[in-house]
């Protein structure tokens, strides 16, 4: 189970939409799963990726801003690039 609370603010805290890697597939997907809301029972959400696990639709690493990340800090995470990873324990 990932350290990192799937939430509302979580989400509006992480920085994969500004990453490089981050595709604009992934957000057409997270903005159809948006408006259903965030919870702890949401799966698979394109963001967030330390709680939500790797993603489907990222192939090339072109860079990660987890580093510079507020949630990284608050969980105080170790790693990065979760998109690829999954999430973080
Ligand atoms: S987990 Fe890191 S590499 Fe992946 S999209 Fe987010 S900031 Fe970018
Ligand atoms: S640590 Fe990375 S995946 Fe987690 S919220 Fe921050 S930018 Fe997103």
């Amino acid at each position: 189970m990932s350290k990192v609370k799937k939430s509302e603010k979580n989400v509006s805290m992480c920085k994969c939409m500004e990453c490089p890697t981050y595709t604009k597939e992934c957000k057409a997907k997270f903005m159809a799963q948006k408006s259903q809301g965030v919870s702890e029972k949401s799966n698979g959400m394109e963001d967030l990726y330390c709680a939500f696990g790797r993603s489907g639709l990222i192939k090339e690493n072109k860079g990660c801003l987890c580093g510079t990340c507020p949630v990284r800090d608050m969980y105080t995470l170790s790693g990065g690039a979760y998109c690829f990873s999954g999430v973080a324990t």
